[in-house]
């Protein structure tokens, strides 16, 4: 265990802005944010990449889609909109390995990403 810097959080080691934490996921601000709202929402165990998803942790990935939902309304950026991401290996633009998914709010997103 311990493998990222992701893991670090998790136990504490690196301190975060915490948006929400229950027993299966932590999420917190993005230490570098593309969007006025841009939070981070990662499981507890580590999983390197979506593509190493088991189908036994398929509600894990649905709990953090709806975790990700529940902090933008609690942010008040639900109305107007917002953007989750998931960067999968190289091409995806993935640079930590362990899955998290990106809440990008508080501004218009463009269409195709970059
Ligand atoms: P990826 O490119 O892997 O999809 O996204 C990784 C994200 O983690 C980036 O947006 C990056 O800014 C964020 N990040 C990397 N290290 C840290 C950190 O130590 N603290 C926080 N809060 N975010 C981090």
């Amino acid at each position: 265990m311990g493998s990222t810097i992701f893991s670090k959080i998790i136990a504490g080691e690196i301190p975060c802005r915490k948006a929400y934490e229950d027993d299966r996921v932590l999420a917190f601000h993005d230490i570098k944010p593309q969007a006025p709202l841009h939070v981070l929402i990662i499981p507890k165990i580590e999983i390197p990449t979506m593509d190493d998803v088991a189908p036994n942790q398929e509600s894990l990935v649905g709990h953090m889609v709806w975790v990700a939902a529940e902090i933008a309304r609690r942010e008040g950026v639900a109305k107007d909109g917002y953007r989750l991401v998931f960067n999968c290996r190289d091409n995806g633009g993935q640079e930590v390995y362990h899955i998290h998914l990106h809440l990008l709010g508080g501004r218009q997103m463009a269409w195709p990403p970059g």
